[in-house]
């Protein structure tokens, strides 16, 4: 098995910030790359804004099983032509993992269809994201809590549609929780936010985010060939479903009669 994994990043601050850069220098996509491919059943590879089509052509997203996506600040140069692809393609079922600030990202808006807002303060305040689903496959081998000494708050309200399952939630030090692990299944497609990652702080090079990256890329993927028709809605001849209806047809018609029509 190889569940093949492209690693999105805008690829923005790390060539602007010499803070960021110190913490990634070759950036966030190739640190987050590295430690999900420790997962010897994972092919990575990488793709960033600057690339033709941001580096997602067609021809590449039919050959990824799942998509890590970070954004944060050119979320309005990603082309909508590329957002309309991809969504396809989680509806399709490949496996979409949005993290940190792509909470406002134009994939992950169109994906819940609801604004995505949230609160948030950068403090570099401590963090810790409680396990509340320990038996769920993005949790394992996390042991209670991941402790972050410095990290970006985000508080709720969040936003978002109900998940699907709540892995985490997070407790900051300044007061505030935010639901931080949170799953929903579009089409096919499962997706999976993870709130962590902030990029002026060390985070993806925290060995137990590393962990639940690469769980969640394994729950995220799927098997099953893609549903190439998830966006058609084909007439049925009546042909086909005659017979049934006929042998039901009589007492249809007396209950009609009888006033339900
Ligand atoms: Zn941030």
């Amino acid at each position: 098995m190889s569940i093949r994994t492209v690693v999105w990043n805008e690829f923005v601050h790390e060539q602007e910030n010499a803070v960021v850069q110190g913490i990634y220098p070759d950036g966030i996509h190739n640190t987050i790359a590295a430690a999900i491919a420790k997962d010897g059943d994972i092919s990575v590879s990488t793709a960033t804004l600057g690339e033709a089509e941001h580096g997602l052509a067609q021809e590449r997203l039919d050959e990824t099983d799942v998509l890590v996506w970070w954004g944060h600040k050119a979320h309005g140069e990603v082309s909508d032509e590329i957002v309309d692809r991809v969504q396809q393609r989680v509806n399709e079922g490949m496996g979409l993992i949005v993290l940190h600030s792509g909470h406002f990202s134009k994939i992950f808006k169109r994906m819940m269809g609801t604004p995505c807002s949230l609160r948030w303060r950068e403090a570099g305040e401590r963090e810790r994201l409680w396990v509340i689903n320990p038996s769920h496959p993005i949790t394992q081998g996390i042991d209670k809590a991941i402790e972050l000494p410095n990290s970006e708050m985000y508080g709720e309200p969040f936003l978002v549609p109900e998940p699907l399952e709540t892995v985490f939630v997070s407790w900051f030090e300044g007061g505030e929780v935010f639901r931080s692990g949170l799953t929903y299944q579009r089409g096919a497609g499962k997706i999976f936010y993870f709130e962590p990652g902030h990029e002026t702080y060390p985070i993806y090079h925290d060995p137990n985010i590393q962990m639940v990256l690469r769980n969640a890329v394994r729950w995220a993927y799927n098997p099953a060939p893609a549903w190439k028709d998830v966006s058609k809605a084909p007439n049925v001849p009546i042909d086909q479903a005659r017979e049934t209806i006929e042998k039901k047809g009589a007492s249809l018609h007396k209950a009609g009669e009888a006033g339900y029509r």
